[in-house]
C-alpha cells in the first residue's frame, strides 16, 4: 500500500521526494528499531544524509545549499518520518532555526555560520523554550544585555528542550532585551550563540518514551559572552521573526504528522489482513474495515489540506493561518491513526519491538512541538 503518493506533490518537489524516499529506506527504516531503543544520537545517518545533499538544504546555493522550499521540505519531511520520526528528527534538526539568519542575517554571518551547515561541516539548532515557559513566546525570561563597553552581549537564563543543545556547533537563541509591558512582542530579540562560547552549558534532558533517536538539552546561560555582531536583524524584532519562521515550520511539521499517519494504516494494514480469529484474517470483520477507511479518509483530508498549506506559505497568502490548520489536522490525524492501529493489533500493540508501538509513542509529540494544538486553534480561530 503506497500511501505518499506523488500526484499531489507539485511536480518540482517530486525528485527530492523520491531522494527522500531512497535514503530512509537505506538508511532510516533499517536502523529505527534498534535506534528508538537504544536511544542513539544517529550521527552515522546524520553523516550520509550531508553526503547524500538532503541534510540543511532549505539553505539558499548563494550559501551551499540547494535553496529547496517549503514544499519541498514538506514532500522529505513526510518520506523521512514515515520510516522513523527519532532519526527524522535528527536529521531535520540540523538546520533548525538557521532559515532566520539567512533571511535576516548579515553577510559576514551567512559566511561565518550558514554555510557550514549547507555544506554539511557544522549543524545548528533553536533555542525558544524554557523550563517554565513554553506556548508563552512573549514571556520568555533568559536575557540579553549590552555589556558595559558595549562589545559584547552577555546572555543568563536557561533553555529546555533544545534540539543539538549539546550536539550542535551554534544555536539562534530567542532572548529578552526589553521589558515593555505595553509592547509584549517588541521585547525579544535573536542571537547567534556558538556552543563553545564562555559561560555556556549543556546537558541531555533525561530519557523520552517517543523520538528517543533525537537528543534535546537543557542550557544553562551564565554570563554567557557573545560579540555584539552576533545580534540577527534587529533588537526587538525576535517576536515578528519567530513568527514568520514557524509558518515554514509548522508545515514542515504537518509533515512530521503524515509521515507518521502514513506508518500507523501501513502496519494496521498489514497486520489485519495476516491476523485470523474465527477462521477468518480480522480484515473481514466489516468494523474493522470502517475504521481502515476512516484513517485513510483523515489522512487524504490532512494531507491535502497540507499541501494547501504549504503553497500557501511558500506565496505568503495568510500563511500563519494556514500553518495552524494544517499543522493540528495532520498531527492529530496521526495521533488518531496510531490508536486505531495499536486497537486492531490487540495484545502484539504493546510488544515495545513493534513499529506500531513506536509510531504510537512519537505521535505525542508533534502535537505539542513547535505550539501545542491549542496555540495553533487560537490563532486559526483569529485568523478565520
Ligand atoms: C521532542 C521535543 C523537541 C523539542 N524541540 C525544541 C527545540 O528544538 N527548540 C525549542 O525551543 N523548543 C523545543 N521543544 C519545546 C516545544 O516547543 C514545547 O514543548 C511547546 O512549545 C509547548 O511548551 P511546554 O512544553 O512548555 O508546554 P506548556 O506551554 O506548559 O503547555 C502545556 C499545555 O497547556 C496547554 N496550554 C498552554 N497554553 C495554552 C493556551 N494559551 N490555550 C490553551 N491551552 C494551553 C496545552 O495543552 C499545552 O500542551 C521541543 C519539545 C519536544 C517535546
Amino acid at each position: 500500500m503506497e500511501l505518499l503518493v506523488d500526484d499531489i506533490v507539485p511536480e518540482y518537489a517530486r525528485e527530492v521526494k523520491h531522494e527522500a524516499r531512497e535514503f530512509a529506506d537505506e538508511h532510516v527504516a533499517p536502523n529505527a528499531e534498534e535506534y528508538f531503543r537504544d536511544a542513539t544520537y544517529p550521527e552515522d545517518v546524520l553523516e550520509a544524509g550531508q553526503d547524500a545533499g538532503l541534510v540543511a538544504q532549505d539553505i539558499g546555493e548563494e550559501w551551499g545549499g540547494r535553496g529547496l522550499d517549503v514544499v519541498q521540505m514538506l514532500a522529505v519531511a513526510e518520506e523521512w518520518f514515515r520510516a522513523d520520526a527519532g532519526i527524522a528528527l535528527s536529521l531535520q534538526l540540523a538546520s533548525f532555526g538557521a532559515e532566520i539568519v539567512e533571511k535576516y542575517g548579515t553577510d559576514d554571518q551567512r559566511e561565518e555560520y550558514l554555510r557550514p551547515v549547507a555544506e554539511g561541516e557544522a549543524i545548528t539548532g533553536l533555542a525558544v523554550s524554557e523550563p517554565d515557559t513554553g506556548s508563552d513566546l512573549s514571556g520568555m525570561t533568559t536575557t540579553a544585555e549590552k555589556s558595559d563597553d558595549g562589545d559584547e552581549w552577555v546572555l543568563n537564563g536557561e533553555k529546555y528542550w533544545i534540539g543539538n543543545g549539546v550536539e550542535g556547533d551554534w544555536l539562534t537563541v530567542y532572548a529578552r532585551t526589553g521589558h515593555d509591558e505595553d509592547d509584549r512582542y517588541g521585547n525579544h530579540s535573536l542571537f547567534i550563540v556558538p556552543t563553545d562560547a564562555a559561560g555556556y552549558d549543556a546537558e541531555h534532558i533525561p530519557e523520552k518514551m517517543g523520538m528517543r533517536a533525537s537528543k534535546q538539552a537543557h542550557i544553562v546561560f551564565d554570563d554567557c559572552r557573545i560579540p555584539e555582531s552576533n545580534l540577527v536583524g534587529h533588537e526587538g524584532a525576535g517576536f515578528m521573526m519567530l513568527a514568520e519562521f514557524f509558518n515554514f515550520g509548522r508545515v514542515v511539521v504537518s509533515g512530521h504528522g503524515l509521515g507518521l499517519a502514513a506508518a500507523a494504516i501501513e502496519e494496521a494494514w498489514a497486520f489485519v489482513h495476516d491476523r485470523e480469529e474465527f477462521g477468518r484474517t480480522i480484515a473481514d470483520f466489516q468494523a474493522v474495515q470502517h475504521g481502515l477507511a476512516d484513517m485513510r479518509m483523515e489522512f487524504e483530508a490532512a494531507r491535502a489540506l497540507t499541501y494547501r498549506a504549504a503553497e500557501k506559505v511558500r506565496d505568503g497568502e495568510n500563511p500563519s493561518l494556514w500553518a495552524a490548520m494544517a499543522k493540528t489536522k495532520a498531527t492529530e490525524t496521526a495521533t488518531d491513526c496510531a490508536e486505531q492501529g495499536m486497537q486492531f493489533h490487540g495484545g502484539r500493540s504493546i510488544l515495545t519491538d513493534r513499529r506500531i508501538a513506536r509510531v504510537y509513542r512519537d505521535v505525542r509529540i508533534p502535537v505539542v512541538y513547535e505550539g501545542a494544538n491549542e496555540i495553533q486553534r487560537n490563532l486559526i480561530y483569529r485568523q478565520s
